[in-house]
Parts: C-alpha cells; structure tokens; sequence
C-alpha cells in the first residue's frame, strides 16, 4: 500500500576522514536496516537517478505526483546528490538529480507529445524557521499554504516561473540557490496541462539531521536547530504513519515541511477535477534517499 521507497547511498570517505580510517563512533551498536536499495561508494550520479527519479519524471508527465526528499547529517551528501558539486559548472557525470530531472522531463515531452500541449512551471522556496521564503522573489517571505480543488496543495503567491527548456530552468535554478539561506528548499517543478493531466515533482533538499546538543547552537541558530529538528522528526512520524498503515493519523499539519507535501507524500492522491469526471485513481510516488551517518541520531 506503501509509495514511499527508502535508500541508502554511502559517500566516499574525505580526505580527513580517510586520515582517520573513517572514525567509528564506538557507542554505536550494530543494527540492521533494510532498504529498497543500497548505493555504495562507487555509484555514479547517474545510478541513483535512473533507480530514484526516472519513474517518479514518467509517473509526472502522466500526472502522478512524485518526491524525493534527501535526509541525513551535514556533509554526508544530500546536496551534492541533488545538485551535483555545482548546479551549473560540472561535468555530465557528475550531474546531479535536479538538473537530470529536468532534462529527462522535457526530452520525455518532446518526443512523446506536442510539447505545445504542456506547460511547465518551476517554483523554488525555502522553509526557514517555519516560515516559507520564496526564493525566486525575497520580498516574498511569508508565504501561506493553502489547499484547492483543482490544484491540491499549493503555497499561495509563490512565485511560478513557466519553463520551456532545460537551460531555462537551470538558468532559474541557480539564482534560487544563490538566495537560499540555509535551512530546508525544496524545489517543485510542475508539470500541467489543464485540460488533461497534470503532475508535480517536488525536490527537497533538507537541513541536516544532526542533534542539537552536538552542535552546541546558541541563540538564533540554536532556534533554527530546534525548528529543523522538529520538522525533521514530523517527517519522520509522517513517514512512519504512511509506510505503518495508519493513514488515518498521519500529522502533515504538525509542520509547513509535511504540509507542503502532503498531497506529494499521501497514498491515494485523487488528481484535480480530472479525477472526478474521468474516475481516474492517482497514486504518488515518494523516495527518501537516506545518508548512513543519520543512523547514530535516531
Ligand atoms: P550535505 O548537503 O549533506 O551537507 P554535501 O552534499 O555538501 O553534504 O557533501 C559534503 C561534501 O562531500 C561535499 O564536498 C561534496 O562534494 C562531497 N560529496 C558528497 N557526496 C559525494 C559523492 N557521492 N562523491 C563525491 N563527493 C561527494
Ligand atoms: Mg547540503
């Protein structure tokens, strides 16, 4: 019944780390974890995309709602799996998810359709301290979630760039990353057609998962610590209601994070209006692709 698939991807140790011999951290105790797959330090960008995003760009096009969300400790490699070591200047391997998806999504639709049936729109906020900033307009910096009808979920007033390539919405891209501070973004690329189908597909890049007394924040970023922390673990219990059977219980609103997603994350997701005229039952699709280090902080 379960959309939510969880991997793992390993990094390559650091030159530091390596030094160290990767420094075990002797409190641990060995526990077992399963996965839907497990990415070790050889993988390629291109195999997390193909196993994680390909089907969620397909299942988009034909209007099905996909995410994936990256989770783990600062430095383990949420956003280089993203965005590769830079969003725009790096070579083809080492691409990252975002820029992947965004040309597999319009490659899919010029060969599959008239890509003047389709329109693309690209919207890229940041959650900061609970509070949603549109990072593709700062003036913007409260902005409300509200639910519709036709759209779902939806974060009112945000900014929505329409796209007609790939260079377009990198071009957009790396000017929302430029004015990112540092908590969660997420970057929702929405495909729709009104008369048809419609689907999003949301990319979360999320704050690290570290403990606070670790970190040993003061003051401001000790606040946005707590606040990470708490939208991290709503997350968690959201995750865990829906992959646990209980969909009846599952807190979205207890965080602007799982609201954001609610209809990205939840089961049996009926698409906008088309659904009740053409009976159609949507499913979304979730990844989590999870970084080993967020073991030790459970
Ligand atoms: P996070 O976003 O989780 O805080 P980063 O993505 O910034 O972590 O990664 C930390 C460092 O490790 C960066 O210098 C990044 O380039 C490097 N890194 C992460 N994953 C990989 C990988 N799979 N291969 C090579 N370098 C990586
Ligand atoms: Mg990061």
């Amino acid at each position: 019944m379960s959309n939510v698939t969880v991997c793992v991807r390993f990094r390559p140790l650091s030159h530091k780390e390596r030094k160290t011999n990767g420094d075990k951290d002797e409190r641990e105790e060995d526990v077992i974890f399963s996965f839907d797959r497990v990415f070790y330090e050889d993988a390629e960008q291109s195999d997390v995309y193909n196993f994680l995003a390909v089907p969620i760009v397909a299942d988009a096009i034909s209007g099905i709602n996909g995410t994936i969300i990256t989770y783990g400790q600062t430095g383990a490699g949420k956003t280089y799996s993203m965005e590769g070591p830079s969003i725009l200047h790096c070579n083809k391997q080492k691409t990252g998810l975002v820029q992947r998806v965004v040309d597999e999504l319009f490659q899919s639709l010029q060969s599959s359709e008239s890509m003047a049936m389709w329109s693309v729109k690209l919207s890229m906020v940041e959650i900061y301290l609970e509070k949603v900033r549109d990072l593709l307009d700062l003036s913007k910096d409260n902005l409300q979630i509200k639910e519709s009808k036709t759209q779902g979920i939806y974060i009112s007033g945000a900014t929505e760039v329409s796209i007609q390539n790939s260079s377009d919405a990198l071009e957009c891209l790396s000017e929302g990353i430029a004015n990112r501070a540092v908590g969660e973004t997420l970057q929702q690329g929405s495909t729709s057609d009104e008369r048809v189908r419609g689907g999003k597909i949301i990319l979360v890049d999320l704050a690290g998962s570290e403990k606070v007394e670790k970190t040993g924040a003061e003051g401001r970023v000790l606040d946005e610590a707590k606040t990470i922390n708490k939208s991290l673990s709503v997350l968690g219990n959201v995750v865990n209601a829906l992959t646990t059977g209980k969909p009846n219980h599952v807190p979205y609103r207890d965080s602007k994070l799982t609201r954001i997603l609610q209809d990205a994350l939840v089961g049996e997701k009926i698409f906008s209006g088309v659904s009740e005229s053409s009976g159609w039952q949507l499913k979304s699709g979730t990844t989590v692709l999870l970084f080993p280090q967020c073991f030790k902080c459970t």
